[in-house]
């Protein structure tokens, strides 16, 4: 863990530049300036846009000399009327950039707004399937400057926006690499009051995707080096944020690790999140806390393929036993620590969508990515074990 006495601020350029450090949000104007923004729009959700963190940073930007529009338009799950709404709001206040502020759901939806700005197709033409990503018209691209306030999706790093079909009914991935904000802001006393719930729900997220993306079959030896070391600082991190949500070296840790996380998951996810996306999108359910509860399960599924690759887990956290069974044993008892529902049933799932759930996993690109192959009567299994 870092020194809780002696957080340095640091300036990284990988994978884009990330700005880390305690109270380092009060370089923000600055990051305007430098990205030659004179009137940026503020994107954050309606919820976090009453509580002090938005209202401490809305006075940095002006304190700071930056004019600015705000838009809070942003719901959790976001669909692409909120992005609609945000790009109108953009061009309604002759916008030059975006700041992101907020979590998963408003960082996606801000990265959305920035990509739709120049496009004439719908958004849904550009699903991360295939080349559907070439189809992207890159110039008139506005800077995107992110900044997480909580730990889990990583979203901040990412090259994508999760954004729900809310005529379908489904999540659906928004891929292009200009998707990657200019500059990452990570100040770990923005997500300071992040009440323990949520600490830990999101928290789930970002070790889930360290840990699908670790046991993924694909060959990515750069992003199994994140993954591990983001699953060893979770592993301490975690409980630590979640007992005590002023431990701002738990806190600082968590935002690395997550961040990490999510550059490496560009490796494939698996049948975690292919699960957790049909949910989410059919229950309009928290993303973290579905992960959290089918992510013992899963793994159990899969240890016939992923045996050795979770011993190396179990073998890098020092876990009793380091063996693969070990990994699942922390996995629940990390999940009961957190105070999180063993079972879907605690969220007001049932068998009742089975089908469509079942049809929709396999249809999520993650799914091929599982260690296991996945087939609707080991995902309806899966889902019937979840509950
Ligand atoms: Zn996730």
């Amino acid at each position: 863990m870092l020194d809780p006495t002696h957080l340095p601020s640091r300036n990284w350029s990988w994978p884009t530049a990330i700005r880390f450090g305690v109270g380092r949000v009060a370089d923000l104007p600055g990051m305007v300036r430098e990205l030659g923004g004179r009137n940026p729009l503020f994107v954050t959700d309606a919820a976090l846009a009453k509580l002090p963190v938005v209202t401490r940073t809305l006075e940095i930007l002006r304190a700071g000399g930056i004019g600015f529009g705000l838009f809070t338009k942003v719901q959790p799950n976001p669909t692409a009327l909120s992005v609609e709404a945000g790009v109108a709001a953009f061009r309604a206040g002759g916008h030059d950039m975006v700041i992101a502020f907020g979590g998963g759901s408003a960082l996606d939806a801000a990265k959305a707004v920035a990509l739709m700005l120049h496009q004439d197709r719908p958004i849904w033409d550009f699903e991360d399937i295939g080349d559907n990503w070439t189809r992207v018209t890159v110039a008139g691209h506005v800077p995107v400057i992110a900044v997480p306030t909580t730990a889990g999706t990583g979203s901040e790093l990412g090259r994508s926006s999760v954004i729900t079909d809310s005529v379908n009914h489904r999540k659906k991935i928004i891929f292009h690499p200009i998707m990657m904000p200019e500059i990452a802001l990570l100040d770990p006393e923005l997500t300071r009051d992040l009440p323990p719930a949520l600490t830990a729900s999101t928290g789930m997220d970002a070790l889930c995707h360290a840990l699908e993306c670790y046991i993924t079959p694909n060959l990515h030896p750069m992003a199994d080096g994140l993954a591990l070391q983001a699953l060893r600082m979770i592993r301490t991190a975690l409980p630590r944020a979640f007992a005590d949500g002023q431990d701002i070296a738990a806190r600082a840790d968590m935002l690395v690790a997550s961040g990490m996380a999510c550059v490496a998951l560009q490796k494939g996810l698996g049948g975690v999140h292919a699960l957790s996306h049909s949910l989410g999108a059919i229950y309009d359910l928290p993303h973290g806390m579905l992960n959290a509860i089918l992510l013992p399960t899963v793994t159990a599924f899969n240890l016939p393929a992923a045996a050795p690759r979770l011993a190396e887990i179990a073998q890098v956290l020092g876990l009793p036993g380091a063996d693969a069974g070990s990994v699942i044993d922390w996995l629940a008892d990390l999940r009961r620590g957190l105070g999180l529902p063993s079972g879907l049933a605690a969220l007001g799932v049932d068998m009742a969508r089975a089908d469509e759930i079942v049809e929709m996993t396999l249809a999520d690109p993650c799914a091929p990515a599982n260690p296991m192959p996945l087939t609707a009567k080991n995902v309806r299994a899966l889902l019937q074990g979840s509950l």
